[in-house]
Parts: C-alpha cells; structure tokens; sequence
C-alpha cells in the first residue's frame, strides 16, 4: 500500500500548480492549459475516482465529467481510454470502478 505522499506525488508536476492564474481563467483557457499537462490523465483519473464535482480536472469541465460517469447515456469508450492512457496505476483503477 502506497503512503498519501506517493499518492499524491502527481500534483508536483501540475501545470496548474505553478500557474497563480490558472483557477481564476475561463474554462477554456483552463482546458487549453490542461491538455499540455503532464499529469493529465492522472488528473481526470483522480476526480473520477473521488467523485469531484467541481472544477476543471484533466482538462475536462463539471459537465464532461458529469456525461463520462453517466449511466443514462455510455461515453464513447475509445475516447475514454484515450482521456486516461498513462493515468497513474491506483487511481485509474479506482476510477474505472465509479464508471458505468
Ligand atoms: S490537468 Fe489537472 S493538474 Fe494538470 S493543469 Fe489541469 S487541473 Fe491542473
């Protein structure tokens, strides 16, 4: 079992980390920033997995997280594995168990 400091050792290579401006952008220049983001997919993998309701993570808004966890209408599974390749091992696998 891995310690909270390695599970939460992605952040130190957030983009948005370093980027005092980066909450207070609009949504689409959030989104732009994040899709340049080392820890993208790691990112979206962590609020999938702790059902994070607010805010931009891995490049995706509330309401695309909201359609990726829908039940009443499947997200594309192509494009749901490429929105998580290389998230990191633990929390994909959480994640993966809170989607449909
Ligand atoms: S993908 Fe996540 S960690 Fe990276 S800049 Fe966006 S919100 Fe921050």
């Amino acid at each position: 079992m891995s310690t909270l400091l390695e599970r939460e050792a992605w952040r130190s290579e957030a983009r948005c980390a370093s980027d005092l401006g980066f909450f207070d952008a609009p949504i689409v220049e959030q989104r732009r920033k994040c899709n340049v983001c080392p820890v993208r997919a790691t990112c979206l993998a962590y609020a999938l997995a702790n059902k994070i309701e607010h805010g931009t993570w891995g490049g995706q808004s509330e309401r695309q997280r909201r359609r990726i966890v829908s039940r009443k209408r499947p997200y594309p599974y192509t494009r749901l594995i490429t929105l998580l390749r290389g998230a990191e091992p633990d929390l994909l696998r959480q994640a993966k168990e809170r989607l449909p």
